[in-house]
């Protein structure tokens, strides 16, 4: 198995939170800016297409297990699969995008037992607890800061992002925000841009 995408980062509510339109978000959000979509494990498209709140949307069916899994907010004309093809772990399927209900570029996953879409809380998986074997250390949750670093035209400039909110410039220098958190941990993307990952135990965000 592996995580349908490369990072695994909550970018909006997390499994079982309430949210303000349901009492129990049924999934994840997970942070994901246009980037690739992949199959986690060997399986069947079961269905593509678009739907007002979802946006583009896969259905997918692995194979050995009664277990549906659908991503929504995808990129339009992305989806590279069609219903009813076969797909080998790791094949990409679409890119992330922000169509439908969406405020920013995410996917909302959620996960689905005994092969049907039910809408029931008691009948998805957390798909935490699914990916479990898969990268699990980078793991950040929602409420967590986020601090980016992006190197415009020789001009960094550090953007806070909390949960799914849109980013906020502070007015710290690179320098002095290593000097203020020296344990943040940092992660590169790019020659031009990295963030770092700062983890305020009970910062808690409304990121409605
Ligand atoms: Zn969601």
């Amino acid at each position: 198995m592996r995580f349908p995408l490369d990072e695994q980062i909550v970018g909006g509510y997390d499994y079982g939170v309430k949210t303000s339109y349901n009492d129990f978000h049924l999934g994840v959000d997970w942070r994901a800016r246009y980037v690739p979509l992949y199959a986690p494990k060997n399986g069947t498209i079961i269905w593509t297409g678009y739907g007002l709140q979802g946006g583009w949307t896969i259905w997918f069916k692995s194979d050995g297990e009664n277990v549906i899994i659908r991503w929504l907010h995808l990129k339009l004309w992305s989806i590279l699969v069609k219903k009813g093809q076969k797909v080998k772990e790791g094949q990409r399927l679409a890119t992330t995008g922000n169509t439908g209900k969406s405020d920013l570029p995410h996917t909302h996953e959620d996960i689905w037992k005994n092969g049907k879409v039910t809408l029931k809380a008691e009948d998805t998986i957390n798909p935490h607890d699914y990916y479990k074997e898969a990268k699990e250390e980078s793991l950040i949750k929602g409420d967590d800061m986020v601090v980016f670093n992006y190197n415009l035209r020789g001009n960094p400039t550090l953007y806070l992002q909390v949960g799914q909110l849109s980013l906020i410039p502070i007015g710290m220098s690179y320098e002095d925000f290593k000097r203020s958190f020296p344990n943040a941990k940092e992660e590169k993307l790019s020659d031009e841009q990295f963030e770092i990952f700062e983890v305020i135990p009970g910062a808690k965000v409304l990121n409605d």
